[in-house]
Order: C-alpha cells, then structure tokens, then sequence
C-alpha cells in the first residue's frame, strides 16, 4: 500500500480523492482549514509552511504521491484566489518535491479546464509566474473580479506545472494536472447562488457536451489514475475531465 498526502480534503473532489484512496487501503495525510490531519490555512506563508512540516513530519520515508487540491472558487476575493489556488499549491508542491523524490512519487494539482479559456489577465498571472505575491494580490484588489482573479489562478499554475515537469522528472518525481469542468461541489454551489455569477454558472453547466455536470468521482478516478503506476510514463500532462468542453470551445487548440 502506498502512502499519500493532500490538501483540501474535507468537501468536493477533495473529500471524494480521500474517500477513494482511503477505500483503497492506502495511507492518506490530509491538509485543510478544516476537517483534516493537519490544520493549515495555505493563503498564508506560515500555513503552507506548516503544511510541508507536517507532511514530512508524518511520513518520514516519503511520498507516493501528493494531490494539491485546496482551492477557491470564482465566489472568493479575489486576491485570497491567488494565495490559495496558485501560491499555496505552488509552495506545498515545490516543499515536497525532494519527499516525492525518496520514493520516485507522482505529483497532481487540480488545475480547470478555465484555465485553458481565453480570458485571463496577464499581468496577474506575470506576477504569478514571477513569484510576486504581493504584487499579483495588489491587482486583484484593485480589479476585484473573482472570476478574472479564478480563470487567471488556474492557468498560471497550470502553466507554472508546465514550465517545472521537466525538473520534477529530472528530480525523479512525475508532475501532471487534471483539468476539471464544471462539478458539483461547494464551490459550484455557491458560484450559482452568487447574483453576478448564477446566470454564467447556468449556461456553462447547460452547455457541457455530455449533457450532465461532472461529479467528484469524476475527477477523483483522473487523480487515480496519475498517482498510479498505470500514468508511469505520463509526465508535464494536462488531463481534461470536463465533458468535452474544452474540446468544444477549443477544437483545435491541445
Ligand atoms: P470545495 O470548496 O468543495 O473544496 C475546496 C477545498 O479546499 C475544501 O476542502 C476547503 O476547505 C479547502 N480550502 C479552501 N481554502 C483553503 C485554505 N485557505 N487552506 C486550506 N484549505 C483550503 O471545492 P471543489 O470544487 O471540490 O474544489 C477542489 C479543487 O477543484 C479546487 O482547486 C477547485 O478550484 C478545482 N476545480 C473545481 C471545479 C468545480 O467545478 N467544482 C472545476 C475546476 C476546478
């Protein structure tokens, strides 16, 4: 059995990842702001801090896998978008990189299939990329835009896994992205009772070509997947699990 950590275990896709692995007789350390092995808020330095001690902590001979999956949905402030989709999965994945490394692991964040959709701002995501956090907050205090500040969130970190999967190999730990679509978790709930975002929220949802939302099974059977030994020679991937939207907005674009 294998031992594996993760963060934003208690709701949604998180708590369905933990179910399944749990189900499956591995270990599991889980990291949240609530309902978890280790309690840490991942807007924060000393969060994320914390969250890396306590994981290393917890398995001293390694990792199998990791799956940074604590997020914030397009309902948020906008500069907490930043600090906890982008920022503290990039802290909590670059923290234990060298544990993934003892035991040759498999690296996976939860990216979104809006990361790859044409409206983001770039210079959010310049800060991103340049490691500003305070700078890449300040703009999206100022634009407070949820739905920006999400979209931009997503691709940056997806295209930070891009730019890092070939150290991450080199370094003998596989990197790769699941791209959700629209699921049912908390965070679509209250996306869709958000006066601003309900009608956005709706017509996506309608327009998912397999004609239903994805549920957090869904996307848990992806994380599977790449933490397993059957996605060995799959590295620096972006999987899309979305119903075929991202094919429908973007046919020729992969
Ligand atoms: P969710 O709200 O049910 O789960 C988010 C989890 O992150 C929760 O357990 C929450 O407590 C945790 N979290 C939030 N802020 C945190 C913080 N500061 N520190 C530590 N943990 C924190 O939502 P979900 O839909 O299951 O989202 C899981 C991931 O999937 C997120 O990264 C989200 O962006 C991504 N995603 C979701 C969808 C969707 O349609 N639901 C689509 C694409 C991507």
């Amino acid at each position: 059995m294998a031992i594996y950590a993760m963060t934003g275990g208690a709701t949604g896709i998180g708590a369905a990842i933990k179910q399944q692995l749990r189900d499956a007789g591995h270990e599991l350390i889980v990291v949240d702001i609530k309902d978890a092995d280790i309690l840490a808020d991942l807007s924060t330095t000393e969060g994320r801090d914390s969250a890396v001690a306590g994981i290393i902590e917890r398995s001293p001979h390694g990792l199998d896998g990791f799956v940074a999956c604590a997020g914030l949905g397009p309902a948020a402030p906008a500069p907490l978008l930043l600090q906890v989709n982008y920022f503290g999965a990039k802290a909590t994945l670059e923290g234990l990189r060298e544990h993934l490394a003892k035991k040759q692991g498999s690296a996976v964040l939860i990216g979104s299939n809006s990361g790859a959709m044409p409206h983001f701002d770039q210079a959010k995501i310049d800060a991103m990329l340049a490691d500003d956090e305070a700078h890449a907050c300040a703009l999206a205090e100022k634009s407070n835009h949820g739905q920006l500040a999400y979209l931009s969130s997503k691709r940056a970190i997806t295209q930070w896994m891009r730019r890092n999967a070939t150290a991450f190999a080199r370094a003998g730990v596989r990197l790769n992205a699941v791209a959700p679509g629209f699921t049912q978790t908390p965070l679509t709930d209250a996306a869709k009772a958000d006066p601003e975002l309900a009608q956005s929220m709706a017509q996506f949802e309608r327009s998912i070509p397999l004609g239903r939302a994805g549920q957090p099974e869904d996307i848990a059977n992806a994380v599977g997947f790449l933490l397993s030994e059957q996605s060995a020679f799959v590295q620096g991937s972006v999987l899309f699990v979305d119903g075929g939207s991202d094919a429908m907005i973007r046919p020729d674009q992969f």
